[in-house]
């Protein structure tokens, strides 16, 4: 589905999202077929696509190949070196930061074990890198901003900070707005869950997708629900926290004070528990040396159990939400993703069989070790990206400020972020 433009003079902003999200989607796309897509007239079109280019937007490319009598067609394309912004993803024991272009492709990539118990340090390591991020030279383009994203809960909830798949010991944010102080730009955040399912949208496996369940596997486990592409927050901004959903009646306890969690069967985690690692530092090595030995008894095990709980999992998010795929990113190692996804085979009936093939019913992330730093990353340039207004909450742009970027005149001018 594609965004309709509208005539009303307040939605020149959203017009040109829209074509943006347009030329996004398709790569590259000439002018008379964005015309034809979102319902603007070609002279309204003209303009946009007139107005994206100076101010750097968009880049035109006439079209290889093409037999046409005359002037070769132009196709318009998001233009990469328009800007940048930082991705920083926080996960227990560790801090990685990317800078991040336009199209999406990170350009310089950071990660540093660290004990994310003391934010302190957390703090100071932030920094450090965005200061080496800063350093590179395609970060002389503008910045857009810091996205920064974390395990949830967030918000003070029973079950927020507690346990190894958390930032164990916060008490709050506070910190975030020291960063934005000390690097002077604007930090947007959000749960990992959410930051990372808003890049696939944007920019991974689900572009194409109006509604998807995103399934964030890493230390923990967390899940997104996209609804037209807009990430469903729920009350609080915690909706779908599928980790902490009770899975094994009687099983094993958890952190957050329930037994029988998802999140201990099917998470880095629990497979850790399982095999004895209880370092973070080294603890992916070991896993994917272990899955490619494939001979050790207690990881076999793991994987078996792991697979049952992923197969009933899928079964309830598709009964409960009909998603056209469940895309699974996260930090976990690929490997480790696709054992239990083969093992999960055959999915159990649901309202998606029969209706998806089975290769669309679950889908996994391309960028699966990065799709957390891409998503933070995007925080701060999705509102500019996509047509829909009610994205974001707590993280979104002033709309001014949007218009602004957009090259909108009368409003602030993008470059004092
Ligand atoms: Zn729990």
């Amino acid at each position: 589905m594609v965004s309709r433009g509208t005539t009303q003079q307040s939605s020149a902003p959203y017009n040109r999202r829209i074509v943006l999200d347009v030329i996004r989607r398709h790569g590259s796309i000439a002018r008379r077929e964005i015309v034809d897509l979102v319902s603007l007239s070609p002279q309204t079109v003209a303009n946009i696509t007139n107005d994206l280019q100076t101010i750097g937007l968009i880049v035109a490319r006439r079209v290889k190949g093409a037999k046409s009598r005359g002037q070769p067609p132009i196709a318009f394309e998001l233009n990469p070196n328009a800007g940048n912004s930082i991705g920083i993803s926080l996960e227990p024991g560790r801090v990685s930061a990317g800078l991040v272009n336009l199209v999406g492709e990170i350009l310089e990539r950071r990660e540093v074990d660290i004990d994310t118990h003391d934010q302190r340090r957390v703090l100071e390591t932030v920094m450090g890198l965005i200061r080496e991020l800063r350093r590179r030279p395609a970060a002389a383009e503008r910045l857009w901003g810091i996205g920064v994203a974390l395990p949830g809960p967030l918000v003070k909830t029973d079950i927020s900070f507690i346990g190894p798949t958390t930032l164990e010991g916060w008490s709050d944010l506070s910190v975030l707005d020291e960063l934005r102080d000390a690097s002077r730009l604007q930090v947007f955040y959000s749960v990992d869950s959410v930051a990372a399912a808003l890049g696939e949208s944007l920019f991974g496996v689900a572009r194409a997708l109006d509604n998807f369940f995103y399934m964030h596997f890493g230390v923990g486990l967390g899940g997104t629900l996209v609804v037209n592409r807009s990430a469903y927050r729920g009350a609080n901004g915690n909706a779908t926290e599928i980790g902490h959903i009770p899975a094994v009646p009687g099983g094993k306890p958890c952190y957050c004070g329930n037994a029988g969690c998802l999140e201990r069967y099917l998470s880095v985690q629990s497979l850790a528990e399982a095999l004895g690692v209880s370092e973070a530092l080294d603890r992916d090595a070991l896993i994917v040396a272990a899955l490619e030995r494939n001979t050790d008894a207690a990881l076999q095990a793991w994987c078996r159990e792991a697979a049952e709980r992923l197969r009933d999992a899928v079964c309830v998010i598709e009964n409960l939400l009909d998603p056209l795929t469940i895309v699974i990113g996260g930090s976990a190692p690929k490997l480790l993703v696709e054992r239990l996804v083969a093992l999960a085979e055959p999915l159990h009936h649901s309202v998606r069989g029969g209706v998806a093939s089975p290769t669309t019913r679950i889908v996994l992330s391309e960028r699966q070790e990065d799709s957390s730093i891409l998503g933070a990353a995007v925080l701060p340039i999705y509102d500019l990206l996509s047509p829909r207004f009610e994205v974001l909450q707590q993280d979104r742009r002033a709309e001014a400020d949007v218009a602004g970027l957009l090259g909108q005149r009368g409003t602030r001018r993008a470059g004092r972020l």
